[in-house]
């Protein structure tokens, strides 16, 4: 017969597919020697089924109360024991860790009969009494789907009449009347008791917990993290230990380093007289784990030492539950723990340099994204100016947005493209929209390890914790300062999540340190973490490059951005656009050479562009000496250049009214822009199309480039050019293009003495190019796929139509999972890459390959063209670091 429970101490850290993260991780530990009280474990196979069948497997049942026998005779109680009550905590736990997002119960099997008996041999009444009510509030919530915030008032409601200033002040009569309290809430809210039969409790607690899994915010959380749907959680039973007890009892969460900036040496937090969730939920504020070294010594002492076992066990940063029980510890759960952008590179770097992990390892432990999140801006000197109130720097970077103080408010406002900050007293699951939608958390109660901590550090949004000194009143929508400042919803704020400030109207931003380092700019004054971080960033960066087989190029039209992409370590230009060259003052050549009604008026005007064209190929080359330069010809149509069809037709008209003379070039002007009206330019007379209906405009261009190649060899450098071709359709396209360009370059040879040969490729960017990539490469020397366009017509969608109209909708249906002008189309789009690939090098064996569209800098893109088999990316300036790391990613995790 199938199985569907296991001991703890059956289990293996390898088996988290079937026992979850966090049944693995209760197996491992025990199977480590660490103090884990027993229990056992319901697979996600059951869950799965339970899911897909409305009921349990048969005889799950059975199955988990002989485990439960087991359990019994371990701890030497029973389950419903009147006297001595063995008591259970029913957890969920996924593949994947997600914190929060499903449900536990606590303190199962107390019931009127039990609290007495629990209440004597643990020799003290309230600490039973606060297990009772605890066990009604969650059941309640988790179980009968009463809403959590009932609860919550009804507490605050009794402390208030019994005068109390926290929890730890309610007396074992006030505990008991609110046990009373929460039962008559289950009353009228679900119109049942608390069930009194320990048994019904757990079988009731274990189907919730399955059910948990499909739960709002469990379903948004998978979303955003692109975990799969179909997983199931397991479910975890286990011998409760309590941190409840007195002031020799409490519980705490440690991390083996820490995980918001990623120093090294243990860090966390601590609360006495605590149980469970108290230390996330933020109710009361927590102690540093460095208070436990004076607390509890021996404690504290044991606690690094199983920190340490696990963190060498796991070979990462570990993140830890502990409860102590009455001076004894008990580890509850461990799991690699979440961190932000700076901690995840410090921490890989320095495992390297103890020697735990390889270098491959390290680098597949750090990506794109957040690298791209470590050169994002931060504020200029935040310390210069006075913050409204200071917290704990839980989630580093800067924010600046408008004050929402629901996580309603803050879907509202962004949705209406607002930034915003989403401010509460303290954060739980159900603000998870809201925390989404936000740039940043600003809460004034909780630790950094409390919710709203874990999930923005998860999220990577920016947060302050914890500000104490704020009054935050979300029923009327403000906060009040120490000093009395008011804000209110839809006031701008900025808050730094690296120095854990907050600060009124929107602070001015500058570099990143990471970005600044890699532009090679170094600011004298420098803190040991920012040394530490970037020569992390250093080292990954170092090792993508030697291990991947990608080159990354940069798109760069100036030289200016050229040299940029250099410093950020571009190994050459995969896409020189020569549009800006004909904007600004030339703009008039440009209408000059569109104007001219003879072929000797439209010589000249290109002749007059010549020069400058070829001055800024020159400078690029330059700026490139000794890497590739990929020039495309012109590419958008010429109208683009030319006025306002519009606003020149009106004010024409204007001058006639008024029978102000119009002078005949703005006639010849006008009738020129008419004619050149396209109703879909997108699809009309521009890329190559262009090139060979406007006679002399590719003879300019291959000249222009072949001068400055051969200028450029003249003075000692080393350029190396390559043409390419925008939007061709058919080899016949080429093959004409190709005449030309053959005899401008045998002219420029022979009258600069140069021998020029330019390697002549196309871009990939429509449909019928892919699918006729055999033919084409023929005629090209490389390819490269420009996704945008090729995104733009495989789709039949124009990227900003889409992006204005109906983009949003789509991703919100679930229609599209991502925008395919983001992250590459692999099933559409992906496969006409692929095809082009493998017959163009079927013709052309040593076909050069890469892609220039903007996906070319997006970390799940380049993983894809490295699996397509491309020689490079080219992308942003700004893009080349994220993208090197990830080619280099890409072949390691492929290897
Ligand atoms: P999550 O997945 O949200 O972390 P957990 O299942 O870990 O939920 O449990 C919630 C809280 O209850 C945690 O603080 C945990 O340490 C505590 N807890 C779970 N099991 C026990 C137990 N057997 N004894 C005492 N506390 C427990
Ligand atoms: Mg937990
Ligand atoms: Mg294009």
């Amino acid at each position: 017969m199938k199985r569907y429970v296991y001991d703890f101490a059956d289990g293996r850290a390898e088996e988290a597919d079937l026992l979850g993260g966090k049944g693995a991780g209760l197996a491992e530990m025990t199977r480590l020697g660490l103090p884990v009280p027993p229990g056992f474990t319901v697979t996600t196979e059951a869950c799965r089924f339970f899911l897909a069948q409305g009921h349990v497997p048969e005889g799950l049942d059975w199955e988990i109360d002989d485990r439960l026998a087991t359990l019994e005779a371990t701890m030497g109680r029973d389950f419903g024991d009147p006297d001595e009550p063995l008591l259970l905590s029913v957890r969920s736990g996924a593949r994947f860790s997600m914190p929060g997002m499903m449900d536990t119960i606590l303190d199962l099997g107390l019931n009127d009969v039990t609290v007495t008996g629990f209440a004597k041999s643990l020799g003290q009444e309230r600490a039973a009494w606060d297990c009772y009510r605890r066990l009604v509030q969650m059941f309640g919530a988790t179980v009968l789907g009463v809403p959590d915030r009932l609860f919550d008032d009804a507490i605050t409601a009794q402390r208030k009449r019994r005068g109390a200033a926290s929890d730890i002040e309610l007396t074992t009569e006030d505990l008991r009347e609110l046990t009373g309290i929460f039962r008559r809430i289950l009353c009228d809210e679900v119109g049942r008791d608390f069930p009194q039969d320990p048994r019904e409790q757990l079988r009731l607690a274990v189907r919730a917990v399955f059910r948990s899994w499909q739960g709002e915010r469990a379903r948004v959380y998978r979303r955003r993290e692109g975990i799969p749907e179909d997983l199931g959680t397991a479910v975890n039973v286990q011998a409760m230990v309590f941190g409840n007890l007195g002031p020799d009892s409490g519980t705490g969460v440690a991390f083996t380093r820490d995980p918001a900036t990623g120093r090294p040496g243990v860090y966390g937090d601590y609360l006495a007289e605590a149980q469970g969730e108290d230390v996330v939920a933020g109710i009361r504020n927590t102690v540093p784990l460095q208070r436990l070294a004076e607390l509890d010594p021996s404690c504290h002492r044991e606690l690094l030492g199983h920190l340490h076992v696990l963190e060498e066990h796991y070979r990462d940063l570990c993140d830890v539950e502990f409860t102590i029980e009455r001076g004894r510890l008990w580890i509850l759960q461990t799991r690699i723990g979440k961190r932000t952008a700076e901690a995840a590179f410090r921490i890989a770097a320095q495992l390297v340099v103890e020697r735990t992990i390889s270098l491959d390892e390290a680098l597949l432990r750090v990506n794109g994204e957040q690298l791209t999140r470590l050169m994002v801006p931060r504020f200029t000197a935040a310390a210069d100016h006075a913050p409204l109130a200071t917290g704990l720097a839980a989630s580093p970077g800067a924010a600046v947005g408008a004050a929402a103080f629901s996580s309603a408010e803050a879907v509202r406002r962004s949705a209406a493209g607002q930034r915003v900050v989403l401010v509460r007293p303290e954060t739980s699951p159900d603000d998870l929209p809201g925390m989404l939608a936000a740039e940043a958390v600003l809460t004034s109660r909780g630790g950094r390890t409390s919710h709203a901590a874990v999930v923005a550090r998860g999220l990577g949004k920016v947060c302050v914790c914890g500000a104490e000194s704020l009054r935050v009143e979300p029923g009327h929508e403000r906060f009040t300062t120490a000093d009395g400042t008011v804000v209110s919803a839809g006031d701008v704020i900025s808050v730094d999540g690296t120095l854990g400030t907050v600060h009124l109207g929107a602070l001015p931003l500058t570099d990143s340190p990471v970005s600044a380092h890699l532009l090679g700019g170094l600011p004298e004054v420098e803190d040991s973490d920012t040394v530490d971080l970037v020569g992390a960033v250093g080292m990954m960066l170092q090792h993508a490059d030697r291990s991947s087989r990608m080159q990354v190029r940069a798109n760069a039209d100036t030289p200016e951005d050229a040299a940029k992409a250099l410093t950020l370590g571009a190994r050459g230009i995969g896409l020189c656009r020569t549009e800006h060259m004909f904007l600004g003052e030339r703009r008039q050549l440009v209408e000059d050479m569109v104007l001219a009604d003879t072929a000797s008026g439209r010589d000249a005007a290109l002749a007059r562009l010549l020069p400058l064209q070829r001055g800024d190929f020159e400078a690029i080359l330059a700026a490139m000496d000794g890497l590739p330069v990929t020039v495309r010809l012109l590419d958008p149509p010429l109208h683009e250049f030319l006025p306002d069809r519009t606003a020149l037709a009106v004010s024409v008209a204007a001058d006639r009214a008024a029978g102000r003379p119009v002078s005949p070039d703005r006639e010849r002007l006008l009738a020129a822009v008419e004619r050149m009206h396209e109703e879909n330019p997108m699809l009309g007379l521009r890329g190559v199309r262009l090139g060979l209906l406007v006679p002399g405009l590719v003879a300019m261009q291959v000249r222009a480039l072949a001068e400055a190649v051969a200028a450029r060899r003249l003075v000692g450098g080393d350029p190396h050019a390559e043409l390419m071709v925008p939007l061709v359709d058919t080899v016949e396209e080429l093959r004409q293009v190709r005449k030309e360009v053959d005899r401008v370059l045998a002219e420029v040879s022979t009258e600069t003495g140069v021998p020029v040969d330019l390697p002549l490729g196309t871009m990939i960017e429509l449909p019928r190019a892919a699918l006729t990539a055999g033919t084409i490469a023929a005629e090209a020397e490389f390819f490269s796929f420009g996704t945008n366009d090729l995104t733009q017509t495989t789709w039949g969608l124009s990227r900003d139509d889409a992006e204005a109209a109906f983009l949003t909708a789509y991703l919100e249906r679930g229609i599209l999972r991502v925008s395919p002008f983001e992250t590459l189309d692999t099933e559409g789009v992906g496969r006409l890459v692929e095809l082009g690939v493998r017959e163009g090098r079927a013709t052309r064996p040593h076909l050069g390959t890469g892609v220039c569209g903007e996906h070319g800098g997006d970390p799940a893109s380049i993983r894809f063209f490295h699996r397509a088999g491309l020689d490079y990316v080219s992308c942003s300036p700004l893009r080349v670091p994220v993208a090197r790391l990830e080619a280099g990613r890409a072949a390691v995790s492929a290897s």
